[in-house]
């Protein structure tokens, strides 16, 4: 019989290893940007268009290419990195595969432009698909340029399968927050769409999270540091109570390059042990530094996973400096469990602090004295004022939201009360017009009143679903066939950690897979048709929250449903819809700011209409 066996041809092979490589646009970042690295860049530009389903472009100041290299970078096992075995044991390097360009130019249209310091004149390489379009000489800077266009163009499958702009942008800034947290030495800058999206310029390590991340970061580091024979640390554990719900912030990097571990993960959750509130997890940055030749990186096609010779030692010494570092910086002592979360975070309801009721015993009690029998056993009942200590965070906004209506007075209204005095007013107003399908204007007693309709109606909503979340009382739909609706690993990770609350706004999960959930009822508001657009927006929400300590995620889960729920700009509503949605405002706790913090609406006083008079 004839041999069968044959070698697939070189673009065969590099499509099947781009598989492994480029799994998505934030993967061909990674590689782009640790090439930059080991150019030795000062200066690195990050350029992507439609969350780098269009285009992602690597602009570094590093050697350069020679125009032989240029060519040769393109071939599959073309490294300058290592030579010999031996040296996977001595890698100072991020690369060394020499896969990463022969893999994305397998699967995209890549220009190339590249010149090293000496010379004068650099090269320019356009391939598409493996294929080698044209190759020239070109006058550019020294350094290097790597533009890849239409990503996945030719496995429609590939593309097709990419998440939404917003996720892949989400994992392209997790790539570059992994590489710019590891060189803080190094200048970087991202441009999204045309607009900068980050400039960061050469700091300290500290400065650059806190560039990452937003300034109040700074207060939350507590730094660590240790220094022995196996294992240098340093950098920071985020303090206790900033711990957060999620996962995101958890950065290890191990000789400069950016690595997962569950176990020294482990490590340091168990320094945080007994800090902790059930459920949250700390933040840390941290640095290990180990001897090249005690780690093996090549485990893993990306690189994100490396062995360690002696895990166990690694685990124990970075379990006590973070536990050293805690305590050094008086962490423990002053934490303070029994604080109210509610101060912190306003709507955000404390189950065990409501649900319990006390009870007091008359120590006095005597069965036989009948007059005093009635107040034996006292519970403090909950009461209806209870109920609004939910929201006891709003006191002082309050005030000031009662001091700026005070001025507003419905008209025909007799008294001189704010508008929230009563449901009186809800009879007085006199008309409502819609305006350009988008405010809804209204007469008071001092002017004129114009509310934005769409974030009037996320106010309502917020504050509709958050009442439901924290009494529990939410009504459902039941569904007339189940809803099967697929979703990622990660995005079911965060469906399960707020199912909880979802169930509490009236959806009802008949299973939970590993990639699929089933439902069988929705929130009464809720169409069917709109459940996974909801969910759907609703994890990117999380997903790009913006790192806050005060992370609540039924407070998202309220916004983002509100958000997509809300009455759109552009609807007509009937007149009875529109002094619906006016009277609904105004009994919200906090009508004059919509979820996300913008004003609902304005007043126009006749005086200032008097004076547009004049
Ligand atoms: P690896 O990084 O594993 O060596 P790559 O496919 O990523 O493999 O790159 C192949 C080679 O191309 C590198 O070894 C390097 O010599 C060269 N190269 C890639 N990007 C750059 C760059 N930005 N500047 C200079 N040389 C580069
Ligand atoms: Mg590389």
């Amino acid at each position: 019989m004839a041999d069968i066996i044959q070698l697939l041809p070189d673009h065969v092979a590099n499509q099947i290893a781009a598989g492994e490589v480029v799994q998505r646009p934030a993967s061909v970042v990674k590689e782009l940007l640790e090439n930059a690295i080991d150019a030795g860049a000062t200066t690195i530009k990050l350029i992507v268009k439609d969350a780098g389903k269009t285009l992602i472009q690597v602009i570094d100041d590093g050697k350069g290419m020679s125009t032989t290299d240029a060519r040769l970078s393109f071939e599959r096992h073309a490294t300058s990195k290592i030579r010999t075995a031996d040296d996977l044991f001595q890698l100072h390097t991020k690369g060394f595969r020499g896969e990463a360009l022969a893999s994305i130019a397998a699967i995209a249209h890549v220009e190339l432009k590249t010149k090293q310091n000496q010379d004068d004149i650099g090269s320019i390489i356009i391939i598409e698909g493996s294929n080698i379009v044209s190759q020239d000489v070109v006058v550019v800077p020294k350094g290097t340029s790597i533009a890849v266009k239409n990503l996945f163009f030719n496995i429609p499958a590939r593309r097709n399968f990419l998440k939404s702009n917003t996720v892949e942008l989400r994992h392209i800034i997790d790539e570059f927050y992994r590489v710019a947290l590891a060189h803080s030495n190094i200048s970087f800058a991202m441009y999204n769409n045309g607009s900068e999206a980050f400039n960061l310029l050469v700091s300290n390590y500290r400065q650059r999270i806190v560039n990452i991340f937003g300034n109040k970061t700074n207060e939350k580091l507590v730094p660590v540091e240790e220094d022995t024979e196996v294992l240098k640390i340093s950098g920071f554990v985020g303090k206790p109570e900033y711990a957060k719900k999620t996962r995101g912030e958890q950065y290890f990097f191990v000789n400069n390059r950016f690595i997962k571990s569950a176990y020294l993960n482990h490590a340091i959750a168990s320094a945080f042990d007994g800090l902790l509130k059930n459920g949250t997890h700390p933040s840390y940055f941290l640095n290990l530094k180990v001897d090249p030749q005690t780690i093996d990186i090549n485990i893993h096609p990306t690189k994100t996973e490396i062995k360690f010779d002696d895990e166990h030692t690694l685990y124990a010494l970075l379990r006590s400096a973070v536990k050293h570092s805690l305590g050094q910086f008086n962490i423990a002592p002053v934490l303070d469990f029994n604080r109210d979360s509610n101060l912190d975070t306003p709507y955000n309801y404390n189950k065990t602090d409501t649900s319990t009721p006390t009870i007091e015993v008359d120590k006095s009690f005597n069965p036989f004295q009948e007059e005093t029998q009635s107040k034996a056993v006292t519970y403090k009942k909950e009461s209806a004022a209870s109920w609004e200590n939910l929201y006891v965070g709003l006191e002082s906004k309050g005030t000031k939201t009662q001091q700026d209506f005070s001025e507003v007075h419905f008209e025909s209204e007799e008294s001189t009360g704010s508008i929230f005095d009563d449901d009186k007013y809800v009879d007085k107003i006199q008309t409502t017009y819609q305006l350009h399908n988008k405010y809804i204007v209204s007469t008071i007693k001092s002017g004129m009143l114009v509310i934005d309709q769409h974030r009037a109606h996320q106010r309502i909503l917020y504050e509709d679903f958050l009442k439901n979340m924290t009494i529990k009382e939410a009504v459902s739909q039941q569904l007339l066939f189940p809803l099967q609706l697929h979703f990622s690993v990660q995005d079911i990770e965060i469906i399960n950690q707020l199912k909880e609350d979802l169930e509490h706004t009236g959806f009802i999960f008949s299973s939970v897979n590993k990639e699929s959930v089933e439902i069988i009822g929705v929130p009464i508001s809720v169409p069917e048709s709109e459940v996974s657009i909801i969910l759907e927006q609703l994890i990117s929400d999380v997903e790009n929250e913006v790192p806050d300590a005060h992370f609540s995620a039924t407070d998202l889960l309220a916004k983002s449903m509100a958000k997509s729920l809300a009455i759109k700009t552009g609807q007509s509503l009937k007149k009875d819809e529109q002094e619906h949605l006016v009277n609904s405002l105004f009994a919200c706790k906090e009508p004059n700011a919509s979820p996300t913090n913008r004003a609902t609406f304005i007043t126009m006083s006749v005086d200032e209409l008097d004076k547009k008079f004049i």
